[in-house]
């Protein structure tokens, strides 16, 4: 066999005369009649190989029955090219074959194996081993095994243990759906597949562990957004004897050497902090990306006594008159505002009003605004020309709908750089809050995280004003890590979980034995958990959750490749003792 001496994404100008094995698949080929050429593609790049039928006759008439993506080894010496590719670069290099030896040959490929490829996701997703050739794809999956790697670096330096823990499990509550896995040997009994690795990572540090990391697969039955997967991977860690600031001071470290080791770039340590209500306030989301302005602007004040009605009732009515100020001129056309307006109200917002500062003022509130208003609207927003946005109504759907508008003006007009981040600590969360839905409380984390302790009192009498011990990492705008200081003390645990509806019964079927556990002796913990298709899709620029994983489900949580899920094989029902029954037949 011709073993590769070189991949062919490495061959260089200063390699001219050397001799070379390279291997891969074959790109594209051009036939110019005596001289044949063809690219050869591995996980680096692409060399150019060219055949001339006089040096060689029967390697040129091997060479002619190539194909696209045949899977070869070509012998050759490296020389100079007579018409150079600068623009990729192996260009001014080719490969003059004298042997070929060829593995494999392919059927015609579906999709082009090529960066312009246009063909649509779901073919793409049908083939991945395919996609997975292009050069961008395999990149972002070398990222992701760059980004382990520095993780795991940092965390033995720091003396965590990396442990495995199971994926058949208990129900572990994250606030989704579980994927549940029914037990043969124990009929009508089910597993359910880890949310995340909370309860056991908190039972590792009452077995004395002290410092846990794990790269850990979680599951999540939910309606699936374009930025979720059912099956996910956390960087999950855990620790003993520490408190809120111990926390963030270990993992910055851990994210500021992971952007050095990825990116090349230091980033600036200690990250911000803001306070999640302050978050809400200024940006309209507990997850803000500060690499632009447009920050909230209360304006009750201005139209609390406003002859604009629809103001000044919503300000009588103890709602909310906010806005975002966009400045410059010429920004959007009359249409481009309507569809403005169009997206607003897909964010919850009842209308979108506006105010456009110019040589002449214009906008919707333009002819109802007076004079007085106008005046004390400008000094405000603080600029010459711009547009005024305005939304009225229930605070938390103006702070939502703004926080939304936000992130959409700054991504139309391109208010920030792509390249850089945006890091910062978001902190004071409540603990609990009440689900219409659900007619009860339910965690803003998870049932484990520690009341604060200035809060414990207001447990009982009021549950909806205690706030937690917990924290999201938000970098670009993303929530990249969510954590807490955990309880310790089994009574605490209780109450809490009395507090979000739990009977006596089912706090000990589902937690009793890790109520049981914190009784022996439980120090002080609390971690944290990195989603980490999240932090590759921030470190490889791109907003698609399926290009960081390997073999992604579609948002209709299937396989397209493998066509999972598929209906249980025949007797394989029965041995787990279950029947489909159709909902029909229920009827
Ligand atoms: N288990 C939590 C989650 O998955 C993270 C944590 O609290 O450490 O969000």
């Amino acid at each position: 066999m011709l073993k590769r001496t070189h991949y062919a994404g490495q061959l260089r100008e200063e390699m001219a005369g050397e001799q070379v094995i390279l291997s891969g698949w074959v790109q594209t080929l051009r036939d110019l009649g005596s001289v044949l050429f063809f690219d050869l593609r591995d996980r680096e790049g692409i060399a150019q190989v060219i055949i001339h039928e006089a040096d060689n006759p029967e390697l040129f008439s091997q060479a002619a029955k190539l194909g696209r993506e045949y899977v070869l080894s070509v012998r050759g010496k490296v020389r100079l090219r007579e018409n150079p590719n600068p623009s990729i670069p192996t260009g001014l290099v080719e490969v003059m074959a004298e042997e070929l030896e060829i593995f494999s040959t392919s059927a015609v490929p579906p999709i082009h194996i090529q960066e312009d490829d246009k063909a649509k996701e779901e073919l793409r997703l049908k083939y991945r081993y395919l996609d997975l050739r292009k050069k961008s794809m395999m990149d972002r999956l070398r990222l992701r095994s760059r980004l382990y790697q520095s993780l795991r670096n940092s965390l033995y330096e720091e003396g965590f243990t990396e442990v495995e823990t199971p994926i058949l499990y208990k129900p572990t509550p994250e606030g989704a759906r579980d994927y549940l896995v029914p037990s043969r040997v124990n009929p009508g009994k089910f597993y359910a597949l880890p949310q995340s690795p909370q309860t056991l990572k908190q039972l590792l540090m009452i077995g004395g562990c002290d410092r846990y990391f794990q790269i850990a697969k979680c599951f999540r039955d939910e309606d699936l957004r374009a930025d979720r997967q059912p099956e996910f991977t956390q960087l999950d860690l855990e620790m003993s004897f520490v408190e809120q600031e111990d926390i963030f001071a270990i993992n910055e470290k851990i994210i500021a050497r992971l952007f050095k080791d990825i990116e090349g770039i230091d980033i600036q340590i200690p990250f911000d902090r803001l306070r999640y209500s302050e978050a809400m306030e200024r940006y309209g989301t507990d997850k803000p990306d500060r690499r632009f302005g447009l920050e909230i602007l209360s304006l009750e004040e201005v139209f609390k006594s406003s002859d604009i009605g629809f103001l000044r009732t919503a300000v009588e009515a103890g709602e909310s008159v906010k806005g975002i100020f966009l400045s410059g001129s010429d920004l959007y056309s009359r249409n481009q505002l309507k569809s403005l307006e169009k997206k607003a109200k897909t964010f919850g917002a009842a209308g979108l009003a506006t105010l456009i500062f110019a040589s002449e003022v214009s906008g919707s509130l333009a002819r109802i605004v007076n004079e007085e208003e106008k005046e004390t609207l400008f000094q405000i927003c603080g600029a010459e020309e711009g547009i005024l946005f305005i939304i009225s109504g229930k605070k938390k759907t103006v702070l939502t709908a703004l926080g939304n508008l936000r992130t959409t003006i700054a991504k139309e007009k391109e208010l920030f750089d792509p390249k850089e981040h945006d890091f910062i600590w978001i902190v004071d969360f409540p603990a609990f809050t009440y689900s219409e839905e659900e007619e009860r409380f339910v965690s803003e984390h998870h049932p484990f995280t520690m009341p604060k302790k200035e809060h414990l009192s207001l447990l009982d009498s009021d549950p909806s004003s205690v706030m937690a011990d917990c924290y999201d990492l938000v970098i670009d705008g993303y929530e990249t890590a969510s954590g807490s200081i955990r309880i310790h003390d089994s009574a605490l645990q209780s109450k809490v979980f009395s507090i979000l509806g739990l009977s006596e019964e089912e706090i000990r079927e589902r937690f009793g034995f890790f109520i049981e556990a914190l009784r022996y002796g439980t120090p002080p913990h609390g971690g944290i958990a990195f989603g980490i298709d999240r932090l590759t899709m921030i470190l490889s620029g791109t907003e698609n959750i399926r290009d960081v994983v390997a073999f992604p489900k579609t948002l209709a949580a299937t396989d397209l490749m493998s066509e999972s899920p598929t209906a249980a094989g025949s007797g394989q029902l029965e041995e787990l003792h279950l029947q489909i029954i159709r909902k029909e037949e229920v009827e």
